[in-house]
């Protein structure tokens, strides 16, 4: 069996949809499980809706009928009338309300949770942000049935299973094992003599508590579902399908010249997940690596091209600095408020707080009086943080910043990726650094 995923940019629009699904049509030679992420931008424009969030409520409303508005168009350009023959015409129309009225449902419930009272803001967020996946996995599932490629819509948080912990849930491996063996093994099976074997179609990112209240795993984690579900069903192999020919050395939105790595160890990919590399979500590689199972990162706009693979390899090929800039940054400096110095007793309570708050810390620098971090940019949060610490601390930050990182550094690469910005914090290891700049 193989394992497959495709993220909100090989799913953005119609024509999206269309290409993925003949690169599904042309890999049926195998069982085959695919994780969908929502479509396009739909996660950012689902947080905005998120109740007790500071948004205008035109502007909210207007987010909403947007979003719905995009999922129709993406629906009506699928069953796009061919005008062909009156039979075929039914049928597609026939296809086409279906799948409106079951996205119909998934908004109006939305509706509903955007109008409800907050609670938490990480509870609340699981519950509206689920959305993307459950709309988006419903109109993929539904258009490769339309085309004959026959398969299952499975609801992934009756698979996956983790803690309460929102926003990030923690995984229960025990349980989604068993629940990947009960409930996929018995549709994944193969079947003999055909060359059309069983397609599972589900959700990334999303999973949900033993009282099936939902959680999800953390932006970006649909690759983490799918490295859970390739860990637990023992896959061959996994493919990410995505915009770029594969895992190359920086991003090459913001890189002019960049280099494709053909063959990349599990660790070096942990270390480069880690210092923010979009390519892959953090958590993806370590559950493929404990079963040795290859990751392959592929083009969905050239699927016949090789692109990299991740494995149990000795070193990068080819070799060359690895450079990950994340945007947006917010450099945070907490100082006691008494004449304390930064010890053991302040850190506990500062990662006390973060953690209560699921912030992550992408760099951290102490001094004698003072404690330094480099997270992303989010105002909820950030102003959740100041409370929690204010009583016993002073806090200061800097925004708009850049957080780079350079594997396998010279002097000269560090020079021109500062280009003679302001560096707020530098930090340098053997093979690794790191530096907070001003944009
Ligand atoms: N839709 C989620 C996000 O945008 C999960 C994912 O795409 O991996 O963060
Ligand atoms: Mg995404």
């Amino acid at each position: 069996m193989n394992i497959f995923k495709f993220g909100g940019a090989s799913v953005n629009s119609a024509d999206a949809v269309r290409n993925m699904s003949s690169i599904v049509a042309s890999h049926r030679q195998k069982p085959l499980l695919i994780v969908v992420s929502a479509m396009g931008k739909t996660t950012n424009a689902l947080e905005r809706l998120i109740p007790g969030i500071e948004i205008d409520e035109a502007e909210r409303k207007n987010t909403f009928e947007q979003l719905k508005q995009y999922h129709h168009n993406i629906i009506d350009g699928l069953y796009e009338s061919e005008g062909i023959n009156i039979i075929s015409e039914a049928l597609r129309q026939e296809a086409r309300r279906n799948t409106l009225s079951k996205i119909a449902t998934f908004f109006d419930l939305l509706a509903m949770r955007m109008e409800s009272t907050p609670t938490t803001y990480n509870f609340d967020y699981d519950q509206m942000v689920s959305m993307g996946e459950l709309i988006s996995t419903t109109i993929v599932s539904d258009y490769l049935n339309y085309l004959g490629i026959s398969n299952r819509w499975v609801d992934v948080r009756e698979i996956i299973r983790t803690d309460a912990n929102y926003r990030e849930g923690i995984v229960d491996w025990d349980t989604t094992r068993l629940n990947a063996h009960n409930r996929l093994l018995p549709i994944l099976q193969p079947e003999a003599e055909s060359s059309d074997q069983p397609v599972v179609i589900t959700q990334g990112f999303i999973a949900s508590t033993a009282t099936h209240t939902t959680t999800t795993l953390g932006r970006e984690g649909s690759d983490y579902s799918a490295a859970i579900l390739s860990y637990c069903l023992e896959a061959e192999t996994m493919t990410i399908w995505k915009d770029v020919p594969g895992f190359l050395n920086a991003d090459p939105k913001y890189f002019p010249d960049t280099i494709k790595i053909e063959q990349m160890p599990y660790n070096e990919a942990i270390e480069q997940a880690y210092y923010g590399a979009s390519v892959i979500h953090p958590k993806t590689v370590k559950p493929l690596q404990n079963r040795g199972i290859q990751l392959h990162i592929k083009s969905f706009v050239d699927p016949t091209q090789q692109g990299s693979v991740i494995g149990p390899f000795k070193s990068i090929k080819p070799q060359c600095p690895l450079y990950i800039v994340k945007h947006d940054q917010v450099l945070l400096s907490i100082m006691p408020k008494d004449f304390s110095f930064i010890a053991e007793d302040n850190l506990q309570t500062i990662f006390a707080a973060l953690a209560a708050l699921n912030i992550r810390v992408n760099l951290m620098q102490n001094s004698a009086l003072s404690f330094s971090l480099c997270i992303d940019h989010n105002t909820v949060l950030l102003k959740q943080l100041q409370e929690l610490l204010s009583k016993n601390f002073l806090l200061k930050y800097n925004e708009h910043l850049q957080l780079i990182t350079i594997r396998y550094y010279t002097q000269k690469i560090i020079d021109q990726m500062v280009g003679g910005r302001n560096i707020l914090v530098q930090q340098r290891s053997r093979t690794t650094a790191q530096l907070v700049v001003s944009k």
